[in-house]
């Protein structure tokens, strides 16, 4: 099982940070192409791979597998 998050597609908008209810995701320091902070899944390993981040995330950038 992991949570993945593709950097160039995050826009940094933190809606996964507050859906996840395992508190999986955090805004990191790493900045895309785009010159946005990007998620990261700092917990991954918590995921209970409910799906909803995948589900909220604007930019699909988010998969859980
Ligand atoms: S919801 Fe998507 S675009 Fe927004 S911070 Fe999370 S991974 Fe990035
Ligand atoms: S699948 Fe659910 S528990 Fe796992 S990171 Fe996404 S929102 Fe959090």
């Amino acid at each position: 099982m992991s949570v993945t998050i593709d950097k160039n597609l995050c826009k940094g908008c933190a809606l996964c940070v507050t859906a996840c209810s395992k508190n999986v995701f955090e805004i990191g320091t790493e900045v895309n192409q785009k010159g946005f902070s990007v998620s990261v899944a700092a917990r991954a390993g918590d995921c209970v791979q409910c799906g909803v981040c995948e589900k909220t995330c604007p930019d699909l950038a988010i998969r859980v597998e």
